[in-house]
C-alpha cells in the first residue's frame, strides 16, 4: 500500500485543447490542464463553470467535441481520430459526492471488488491495509447501511484507491458531510493520497478545501481556466477581481491612480502597474485590516466601530472609516477574540499585501 506511484513517466493526466458545448452552453473552452505524478490538482470554480464536465472527460464518461485526453503515456481520446478508451480500461479511481457502495457486500468485499487480478489472500490484505489507513478496520465485516455518511465516503475512497489507479478523480467528495467531519476526512484523505503517491484531480467549489488540499489550483469560470498556480500564488496574487472575490468577503473601493498609488480611507495601495490618472478598483480582504483601540471620546473624522461579532478563530468587526468628507463601511477580521463596543474610536492599519488593485 505504501509503494511509490507505479506510473512515474510523464504526466499522470493531460487534457489538451479541450473544448465542448452543450447546446448554447460552453462547458469547456480550449482547456489545457495536466496533473503530474503524485500531484494533487484542484479544479475550483462556481457551480456550472464546467468542473465536473472536465472530470467526466478524464474518466471517459463523456467524449469531448475537441481535444485530447492522455493518461500516463497513453492517448485515451482524440477528437481528430477514432481513438477512444472506455472508462473501465482507463485505470482511474472515481469518487463522487455520494458514496455509491454495493449494499449487499460487506465493507471489506466492497473494497476487494476492484481487485479481480489478485489472489483472494492478496486482495484481502490490500483491502484491510487501506481500511486500516482510513480508520475503518473495525468495520471491515459491517455492511454499508450501518455506516455513517463519512464512513461510507471513506470506504468509497478505499475502494477507488485499492487497484492503484493511475489517477484519482474526486468530484466534491466531501460536500455532503457536516463541517467537523469534513475537515477530518479531508485531512485523512490528503494523508492517504500523499502516502500512496497517488496523482489526483479534485473538483470543488470550496476555496478553503482547494487551499488545504491542492498542490496546484486551477480556477475556472464559464468553461475556461482563468488562473493556475500553487495555493499561495492564487491567494496572494489573484489575477482579477473574480478570483479575489471567490476566496471570500472583500471590501471594494474605487480611486484614481496618482504617483503610482491609489489612496483609500485606510491608507495608500501600490498601483504602479496601472496608468497614471486611470480609475482603479481596490479590493481589500478583511484580514488585511488591523484595528487598534484609541482612547478618548469618538471624534467625527476618525474611524469607529459599528458592530463586532465572534467568528470562531477570529473576530469580525464592521467599521466606519472616513476619507475627506466621505464615510465608508468596511469589514475587518482580527485573529482571536477582540470585540470592541459600538462607537469605540479606533485606528485602522492596512496590510497592503492583502489589498489588490485592478483597472476599473
Ligand atoms: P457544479 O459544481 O454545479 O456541479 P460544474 O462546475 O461541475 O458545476 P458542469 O456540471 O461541468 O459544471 O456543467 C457545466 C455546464 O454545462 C453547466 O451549465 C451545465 O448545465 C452544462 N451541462 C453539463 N452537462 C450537461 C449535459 N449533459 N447536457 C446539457 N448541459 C450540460
Amino acid at each position: 500500500v505504501q509503494s511509490p506511484c507505479p506510473y512515474p513517466a510523464g504526466e499522470a493526466l493531460a487534457l489538451e485543447h479541450i473544448s465542448h458545448d452543450f447546446d448554447t452552453v460552453t462547458a469547456a473552452e480550449d482547456i489545457n490542464l495536466n496533473v503530474e505524478p503524485e500531484e494533487l490538482v484542484c479544479l475550483l470554480g462556481p457551480s456550472g463553470c464546467g468542473k465536473t464536465t472536465l472530470l467526466r472527460f478524464a474518466a471517459g464518461l463523456e467524449r469531448p467535441q475537441h481535444g485530447r485526453v492522455r493518461i500516463g503515456e497513453q492517448l485515451m481520446s482524440d477528437s481528430q481520430s477514432s481513438t477512444w478508451t472506455p472508462p473501465e480500461q482507463r485505470q482511474v479511481g472515481l469518487v463522487f459526492q455520494d458514496a455509491v457502495l454495493f449494499p449487499h457486500l460487506s465493507v471489506l468485499e466492497n473494497v476487494c471488488f476492484g481487485l479481480p487480478k489478485l489472489s483472494a489472500k492478496e486482495r484481502e490484505q490490500r483491502a484491510r491495509a487501506l481500511l486500516a489507513q482510513l480508520g475503518l478496520a473495525p468495520f471491515a465485516e459491517s455492511f454499508p447501511h450501518v455506516l455513517s455518511g463519512g464512513q461510507q465516503q471513506r470506504v468509497a475512497l478505499a475502494r477507488a484507491l485499492a487497484p492503484s489507479p493511475r489517477i484519482m478523480l474526486l468530484d466534491e467528495p466531501f460536500s455532503g458531510l457536516d463541517a467537523r467531519l469534513r475537515d477530518r476526512i479531508r485531512d485523512d484523505t490528503l494523508h492517504l493520497l500523499k502516502r500512496n503517491g497517488t496523482a489526483t484531480l479534485l473538483v470543488t467549489h470550496d476555496p478553503e478545501e482547494a487551499l488545504f488540499m491542492a498542490d496546484r489550483i486551477a480556477v475556472m469560470r464559464n468553461g475556461r481556466i482563468i488562473q493556475q498556480g500553487r495555493p499561495t500564488e492564487i491567494y496572494c496574487h489573484p489575477i482579477d477581481p473574480f478570483v479575489v472575490r471567490f476566496f471570500g468577503d472583500v471590501n471594494e473601493l474605487q480611486g484614481v491612480v496618482a504617483n503610482g498609488r491609489v489612496e483609500t480611507p485606510v491608507g495608500p495601495v501600490e498601483a504602479q502597474h496601472l496608468p497614471e490618472g486611470s480609475q482603479a478598483q481596490v479590493l481589500i480582504r478583511p484580514e488585511a485590516l488591523r484595528v487598534e483601540q484609541r482612547s478618548g471620546p469618538r471624534d467625527h473624522t476618525g474611524s469607529h466601530v459599528l458592530m463586532s461579532r465572534l467568528l470562531g478563530g477570529a473576530s469580525f468587526i464592521h467599521l466606519c472609516v472616513h476619507q475627506g468628507n466621505d464615510e465608508f463601511h468596511m469589514h475587518a477580521h482580527i485573529p482571536g477574540v477582540y470585540l470592541p463596543e459600538r462607537d469605540d474610536p479606533i485606528d485602522v492599519h492596512l496590510d497592503a499585501s492583502q489589498a489588490f488593485v485592478f483597472p476599473l
